[in-house]
């Protein structure tokens, strides 16, 4: 990863004259980047968040590295179109409105898209991250192709975007797609939400973490205790894989389980879309096979035959950049459908 503050500009003229500003707005970095129209990133610039500095120090953060990096020598701020920012939900895209983002403390329904308009005179939209990461690998990662497309990403928490004919289905207030929050269990775990027994709750990386932890805490003999080294609250889903890679039992067992609930959560979308392609993210996917294989397995076990032979189930392509191509795919697509007047 590039040092904060550091700018990384591309040597290669971009494919066309058209520039898309991404902004991927998170809650311990913010990335701006320049994104031709083929999805090359042609200059780029990092921030950390410091999201504890509140809602003003953060928003100054994100417009001094956008003007550093429109200002930087090599970039021609005249061939940039529009901006697109990418940010941890919930939001109303419709009026670029941030409404309360968990990961950025004291921000309360920020008009964050008119902010940006305003401050560069370009058209902005924004778009929650995971709807943004959908529409990033639609447009330039595993989903080119696709027209019905179901994104997941299963890291820490669960989350997702659908495109549906083509086009990023949004629901009746734009909360459509919150894959982490589908009941599985009723009387599971307590989810962040509120809820019991989502997916979120038993399938993500601090689900995983989670059911370790009280494993450990009842003394239950595993390699994850040595992992952690006596610091019980330090355990994290890494850690589990580690374990399990290593052979631990109770390691196997602990994925194993967050493995079916998952498969159980990817066999219900796979129903009720009927997509082409299931495409899974996130820093779950780094397991591999031990992921993939069981969603695949439970998916062609319990969905119906005709939609489980007709999706794919691939992993994401656009890794650590999928949130700076979303938000320039959130521009490319606002533009395209001319949102604005
Ligand atoms: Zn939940």
């Amino acid at each position: 990863m590039k040092r904060t503050g550091e700018l990384d500009i591309a040597k290669e003229p971009p494919s066309n004259k058209d520039l898309f500003l991404g902004i991927d707005l998170g809650g311990t970095k913010i990335v701006a980047g320049l994104v031709d129209r083929g999805g090359r990133i042609v200059a780029r610039q990092h921030r950390t968040t410091q999201a504890r500095d509140g809602q003003d120090a953060v928003v100054r953060r994100l417009m001094d590295g956008t003007t550093h990096l429109l200002s930087a020598e090599g970039v021609d701020r005249a061939a940039v179109v529009a901006i697109g920012v990418a940010t941890p939900g919930p939001i109303d895209a419709r009026l670029g409105v941030v409404t309360a983002p968990p990961n950025l403390p004291g921000w309360r329904d920020v008009p964050l898209g008119r902010m940006i308009q305003d401050e560069f005179g370009l058209p902005t939209s924004l778009e929650n991250d995971a709807n943004a990461a959908a529409m990033g690998e639609h447009r330039f990662g595993v989903g080119c192709d696709a027209e019905h497309l179901i994104y997941v990403t299963a890291s820490t928490g669960i989350g997702g975007g659908f495109i549906l004919d083509g086009r990023l289905y949004r629901g009746a207030t734009g909360a459509a797609a919150e894959v982490g929050h589908m009941t599985i269990l009723p009387h599971g775990p307590l989810c962040g939400c509120g809820n019991r027994g989502c997916l979120e709750a038993l399938a993500s990386g601090t689900a995983i973490a989670r059911e370790a932890r009280e494993r450990v805490a009842r003394g239950v003999a595993t390699l994850i205790a040595e992992l952690a080294q006596g610091d019980s609250d330090g355990i994290s889903a890494k850690m589990v894989a580690q374990a399990a890679d290593l052979g631990d039992a109770e390691a196997n067992e602990i994925l194993d389980q967050a493995m079916i609930f998952l498969g159980v959560g990817m066999a219900n979308l796979v129903n009720l879309f009927n997509p082409q392609l299931l495409v899974i993210g996130g820093g779950l996917t780094k397991m591999g096979p031990r992921l993939f294989d069981p969603v695949r397995r439970i998916v062609d076990r319990r969905a119906f035959p005709a939609t489980a032979s007709a999706v794919e189930i691939k992993r994401a392509q656009l890794g650590d950049d999928v949130g700076l191509l979303g938000a320039a795919a959130v521009a490319m697509t606002a533009i395209e459908d001319n949102r604005h007047e």
